[in-house]
């Protein structure tokens, strides 16, 4: 059985009194336990809004989404999401930034602790536990990102963008650091990218989105209805 199943999603978005776009269009696609899935397409094609359908963060306007056979319904801790824009707080160290969700959850310190070692330990953070993010690379600002999202424990990794800001040598280690992480942790991923290679060297499965019908997997016709 699939880990995640799309089928003929779409999404419009109502823009201003009577237009109406069609960002995603009966796009339809399944990704199988302990995968990287790769979304790939141009920009605008709709991919964001196919991960933050996921992510339960928007509504599809049709369709059905589900994860492990149960319906997707809202954001949950089952599925957690690594943005492009660093989101980590910068008045607390990493290691703080690491346990802020399972503080969340009252996940009791020595335990906290121990998980947010962890997964610093699996990002080759463990040295800067006690650092602050504005002392952080790009990279290991990422990093950080990757190893609070794992400590959450998600069924799956929703990752939009997740290298798009970083240079090239140090894209290229994070995918490469992604990859063993995946196998490691055995956790599903997917991951929104518009670089092709990137999508060539990690992904098992890769999920083409189109502005154009008529495509691989899915087509995607921003249509506009005038009412
Ligand atoms: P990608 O991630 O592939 O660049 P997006 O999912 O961000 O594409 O956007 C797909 C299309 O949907 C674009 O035409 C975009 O303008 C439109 N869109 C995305 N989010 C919204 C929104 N909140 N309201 C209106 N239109 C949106
Ligand atoms: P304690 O563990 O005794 O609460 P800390 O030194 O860890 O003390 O934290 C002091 C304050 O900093 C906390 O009350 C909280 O407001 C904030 N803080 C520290 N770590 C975190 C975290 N991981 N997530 C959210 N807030 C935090």
């Amino acid at each position: 059985a699939p880990k995640l199943s799309l089928r003929e999603i779409g999404k419009r978005y109502q823009i201003g009194s009577n237009t109406e776009i069609e960002a995603i269009h009966r796009v339809s696609f399944e990704v199988m336990e302990n995968e990287i899935c790769v979304l790939l397409g141009p920009s605008g094609c709709g991919k964001s809004t196919v991960l933050r359908m996921v992510a339960g963060l928007e509504e599809p306007s049709s369709g059905a989404m589900t994860l492990d056979g149960r319906q997707i319904e809202g954001p949950g801790r089952d599925r957690g999401m690594v943005f492009q824009a660093y989101t980590s707080f910068d008045w607390l160290t990493v290691q703080q930034n690491v346990e802020y969700g399972m503080r969340l959850q009252h996940v009791p310190a020595p335990e906290r602790a121990r998980r947010a070692q962890h997964f610093l330990n699996l990002v080759h953070l463990s040295k800067f536990a006690q650092a602050y993010p504005k002392q952080l690379s790009g990279g290991m600002k990422q990093r950080v990102a990757i190893a609070r999202t794992l400590a959450n424990d998600p069924e799956m990794l929703l990752m939009d963008e997740p290298f798009g800001a970083l240079d090239a040598e140090t894209r290229w280690h994070m995918q490469e650091l992604m990859i063993s992480i995946a196998e490691e942790t055995q956790t599903t991923i997917l991951m929104v990218t518009h670089d092709i290679e990137e999508a060539i060297y990690t992904a098992d499965r890769i999920v083409f989105l189109s502005r154009h019908p008529g495509t691989v997997a899915a087509n995607i016709v921003p249509a506009f209805k005038l009412g």
